[in-house]
């Protein structure tokens, strides 16, 4: 016996999919059956990505998106729509970090981590959220599929950690976000669901783990490891499916038990 999940038919749009944790993401929903929208801002990047899913067999599009302006994202989700059509799944992945002390903290870092990880996270899930709603509305009764909105968080959002003060900031309002969103939209079939990774090897850490700082870092965690992006892939597919609608609002760490 077997147990699988099959996303074929649905549209899966990631943010921050040029590299790291999103780029694994597209390539994880595609493998599963999804059309993946793949947005950043560095489009040469995503075609690299689109090229490599598209040589697995899968079916990939680039949209450009900053998710730090809302008609950058008002346009790319249309875009998006109108190329490959309606969002059911959202991975509201993109999210930049500074390594300072809390009072080294300049207003132009503050506003720059803010303004990716929580606004704009923010007004992404809500073109999205705003699509799934009139369609959830526009069905007759029972026969939307429903949407999933998957926001990146991070294991900093749950717990403090030093010299990362304002990103850890900026995680707990995902967090919260998650729950607001999934309290108001669960009741039309759109499940909203925050996803905690701990430390994972990509390009916003990489440079860290080959430093002093970084190997004792290391080897404060519990397992003396840091994940890689697949290690997340069970977890994205499954609040992808539609196997998880019970799951709605959820906070799930994947940090290999550090945020205990
Ligand atoms: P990464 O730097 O490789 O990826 C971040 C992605 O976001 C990049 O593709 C980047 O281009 C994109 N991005 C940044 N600003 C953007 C903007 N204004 N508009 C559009 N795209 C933008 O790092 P990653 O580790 O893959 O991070 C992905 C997400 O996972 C982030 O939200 C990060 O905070 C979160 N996270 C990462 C870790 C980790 O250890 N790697 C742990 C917890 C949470």
């Amino acid at each position: 016996m077997s147990y699988t999940i099959d996303l074929s038919g649905r549209v899966a749009f990631i943010t921050g999919a040029s590299s790291g944790l999103g780029a694994q993401f597209a390539r994880t929903l595609a493998r599963a059956g999804a059309a993946v929208v793949l947005t950043a801002r560095r489009v040469e990047k995503l075609k690299g990505l689109r090229a490599q899913i598209e040589g697995e067999g899968g079916d990939a599009h680039v949209i450009a998106l900053d998710v730090t302006d809302v008609d950058s994202i008002k346009s790319a989700v249309a875009h998006a729509e109108t190329e490959v059509g309606s969002i059911d799944i959202l991975v509201n992945n993109a999210g930049v970090s500074t390594t300072q002390r809390v009072q080294d903290v300049s207003e132009e870092d503050f506003d720059y981590i803010f303004d990716t990880n929580a606004k704009g996270a923010f007004f992404v899930a809500q073109e999205v959220g705003k699509r799934m709603l009139a369609r959830a509305q526009g069905s007759a009764p029972g026969t939307y599929t429903g949407g999933r909105i998957i926001n990146v968080a991070s294991m900093a959002g749950l717990r403090a950690l030093p010299q990362i003060g304002v990103y850890a900031m900026s995680k707990a309002a995902v967090v919260q976000m998650t729950k607001a969103l999934a309290l108001e939209w669960g009741r039309f079939g759109i499940n909203v669901n925050a996803l905690c990774p701990g430390y994972i090897d990509t390009e916003i850490n990489h440079h860290h783990w080959s430093t002093e700082q970084g190997q004792k870092l290391m080897n404060m965690l519990p397992r003396r490891r840091v994940g890689k992006p697949e290690d997340l892939d069970a977890l994205v597919v499954l609040l992808s499916s539609a196997q998880s609608h019970f799951v709605n609002g959820a906070v799930i760490a994947a940090d290999d038990g550090f945020a205990i």
